[in-house]
């Protein structure tokens, strides 16, 4: 078995036109020089951000993702962006199925799986997110919605092509509320998301894709939540948006891993 790369990812929101993206981006640089081989280090900024983010982290360990797109190559959709599009500026990883676009954009796990296969065509790598709601959770249906949400997320994704996608549990009553999951929550769920991934394809490849986890992760906590046999990184929101805090929890990726 291979061992899993740390993937440490910044999801921005709507946060950060494109000179504000600079500064953050500067002051980014400025405290992690460079960053150990064993991390990657991600920053998913609004679209509009994107190209200002990849010429202010050209030379460096950054790359730089996208937060959405569309499944379609172009054409009559007003306001989309395709896959092609984040190729052409520069993205390597795109954000999928978030659940506040699943929330506020009402999009299905149908839609969620069209635009993860198309960040696959294109050779960018999806962080496909699922995560249960607060109810579900105390109904205890939250192992069953979150298997039914890989499973829908990832259909007809080959054994080839699951190895390039990396999954993001981001439990939606942790996300940008302050409460995280323990690190005991978070093993247990990543642990039955990479059994429900041996079923879909088998112990070896699940034992090789990438599960981060979300929901309120900050250097306060990372370390404990980093340190769990199955979480391979987080995909930070708040705690992304301040260069002394998103370097941090790089550095507590880099001695851990
Ligand atoms: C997120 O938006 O994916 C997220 C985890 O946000 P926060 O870290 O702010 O909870």
């Amino acid at each position: 078995m291979g061992k899993r790369q740390f993937l440490i990812a910044g999801n921005w929101k709507m946060n950060g036109g494109p000179y504000q993206a600079a500064e953050l981006l500067d002051g980014l640089k400025e405290k992690k020089k460079n960053i150990s081989e064993d991390v990657d280090v991600v920053v998913c900024p609004p679209f509009v951000s994107l190209g200002m983010a990849v010429q202010h982290l050209h030379n460096s360990d950054i790359q730089v993702g996208a937060q959405d797109l569309y499944f379609e190559n172009n054409g009559a959709y007003t306001g989309e962006i395709s896959a092609a599009m984040l190729v052409e500026s520069g993205c390597n990883y795109v954000i999928i199925g978030h659940s506040e676009r699943r929330r506020y954009f009402a999009e299905t796990d149908d839609l969620v799986n069209k635009k993860a296969k198309k960040a696959i065509t294109e050779k960018i790598i999806p962080i496909v997110c699922v995560g249960e709601s607060l109810d579900e959770r105390k109904n205890n249906t939250h192992f069953n919605i979150v298997s039914d949400q890989v499973k829908k997320a990832l259909k007809d994704i080959s054994d080839t092509e699951i190895l390039d996608v990396v999954i993001a549990y981001e439990p939606i009553w942790a996300i940008g509320t302050g409460e995280t999951a323990t690190p005991a929550q978070a093993q247990q769920m990543h642990v039955h998301i990479r059994s429900r991934l041996a079923e879909l394809y088998d112990d070896e490849t699940a034992s090789a894709i990438g599960i981060i986890y979300g929901g309120s992760m900050k250097p306060a906590n990372a370390e404990e939540l980093l340190t769990q046999p199955d979480v391979d990184g987080g995909l930070i929101g708040g705690a992304s948006l301040e260069a002394e805090s998103f370097a941090e929890l790089i550095t507590i990726a880099e001695n851990i891993s």
